[in-house]
């Protein structure tokens, strides 16, 4: 049984169309990185996997299906939303209780001390939730998303706007719900990221998907993009002839070359000290995932 089947899901705001005909198995102890550029649908997505906006096709939690059976479903899903919400006069304890109890989830006070030590909220337990700062607010919402232990989990941009070293630390935690076992779609904006997280990559692009692949996959798909070199001429001069079959783009006094080896780097530099041409930016360029990414948009 797969942990999340999507088949055939669509959904239209008015005569837009937000998802198009979306189709992913993710099975069991997959991590998955749902990759898109601000408005590709990934929201809307979560949205309708969590039961919270109509759609047309099926959706199926661990063989639950979210419309028919929106109960079991939800038990086994835990979602760590973008808008952060939390009733501001409840402490950090009583928010993960009422959350406890909306399951049904009873006696659950070991597991809730286990989630705030590991969300490092250990010293706010009993303040309020409106006095937390946004990170802290953020730890609290991936710990609410838990109390239930769902198998699958959820987490829609959840490093955004979190400082380098809460991100480092929610990596961890993330990385270690994945090796206990959990399902987990995540959903973000930083490549290095997905890089160093997922192990499937799915990328969408005005509510369809563009791309499903395993990351080493996507990964080997980079040999086929070129390792650039920059350079910015400076005094107004241009690139001499010798090297226009490098030449990939040009803006303005910048030169994007194709550099197939870095034994031909010392070779370009040369020859344009020998013309005394004056260099600004000198920029290498290995390709990442975010070239992939934008390669597959440009298509
Ligand atoms: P981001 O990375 O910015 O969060 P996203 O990939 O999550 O973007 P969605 O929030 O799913 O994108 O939005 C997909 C598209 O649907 C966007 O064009 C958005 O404007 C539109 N949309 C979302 N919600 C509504 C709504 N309630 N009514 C009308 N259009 C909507």
């Amino acid at each position: 049984m797969d942990a999340l089947s999507i088949e055939n899901v669509s959904k239209n705001y008015g005569t837009f169309k937000a998802l198009d005909n979306i189709n992913i198995q993710i099975k069991q102890g997959d991590f998955v990185g749902l990759l898109g550029v601000n408005g590709a649908g990934k929201t809307t997505l979560i949205s309708a996997i969590s039961g919270v906006k109509r759609f047309n096709g099926q959706i199926k939690v661990h063989g639950y299906d979210v419309e028919n059976d929106p109960v079991n479903a939800r038990h086994k899903l835990g979602v760590v939303p973008q808008e952060l919400a939390f009733d501001p006069f409840l402490s950090v304890y009583k928010t993960l209780k009422l959350q406890s109890g909306l399951y049904g989830v009873k006696n659950n006070d070991s597991w809730i001390e286990e989630l705030v030590e590991r969300m490092y909220l250990k010293d706010k337990i009993d303040s309020n939730t409106r006095g937390l700062s946004g990170g802290m607010k953020r730890r609290l919402m991936v710990a609410q998303a838990l109390v239930h232990k769902p198998p699958v989990i959820i987490l829609d941009e959840p490093t955004a706007g979190v400082d380098v070293e809460l991100r480092k630390n929610l990596w961890e935690f993330i990385k270690s719900l994945h090796t206990a076992g959990h399902t987990i779609l995540l959903t973000t904006h930083y490549l290095e990221e997905v890089e160093e997280l997922c192990n499937k990559i799915i990328m969408i692009d005005k509510g369809k998907i563009l791309a499903e692949s395993t990351k080493h996959d996507l990964i080997n798909k980079l040999h086929d993009l070129p390792t650039t070199l920059e350079l910015e001429f400076l005094d107004g001069k241009t690139l001499p002839s010798e090297l226009h079959d490098l030449l990939i783009k040009q803006d303005n006094s910048i030169y994007t070359l194709k550099l197939e080896n870095n034994d031909i780097l010392v070779g370009i530099l040369n020859l344009c000290k020998d013309r005394g041409l004056r260099l600004g930016n000198i920029n290498i360029h290995k390709p990442n995932l975010e070239d992939i990414f934008i390669n597959y948009i440009k298509r």
